[in-house]
């Protein structure tokens, strides 16, 4: 168990994954309701709409985006709300476009075998926005030998 800051409220809680505390994630599931109802009336929504329109926090709206549990459909008018993280292309789920997740899982099926150390590649570990070098190159080679 680790104690972490909520991503949402701040406040620091025990988590064993995720970086959410136990209220907001209850929350989210209000909002995602809220939200989802929403959409399914107003399809062409943009963001900014869907979180005037229902009071729910922005962050939760993308959160929710992002997540996969709720699409929006204003991709093709032009507003993506997401980009592919891979080729910034738009697209209206996930971090990954359709093309660029059919790239990684093959890459990653190329790179099995390198198992070094005992370290599992979570890949839902660091979702900070901040640009950081993503660990794995360049970090840990192999000295010597
Ligand atoms: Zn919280
Ligand atoms: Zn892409």
């Amino acid at each position: 168990m680790d104690i972490i800051q909520c991503k949402f409220c701040k406040r620091p809680f025990q988590t064993i994954n995720s970086k959410i505390c136990p209220s907001c994630l209850e929350q989210i599931d209000k909002d995602f309701i809220v939200v989802r109802d929403y959409i399914y009336d107003n399809k062409k929504a943009d963001i900014d709409e869907v979180s005037e329109n229902t009071g729910v926090n922005k962050a939760i709206v993308l959160h929710l985006l992002r997540e996969g549990r709720l699409q929006i459909v204003s991709v093709e008018s032009g507003s993506a709300l997401l980009f592919c993280e891979v080729c910034k292309k738009p697209i209206s789920k996930g971090r990954l476009c359709e093309s660029c997740r059919t790239d990684v899982s093959s890459t990653m099926k190329q790179s099995v075998g390198g198992g070094v150390g005992g370290h599992e590649n979570n890949p839902s570990r660091r979702t900070n926005k901040t640009s950081e070098p993503s660990d794995g190159k360049g970090g840990n080679a192999r000295m010597g030998s």
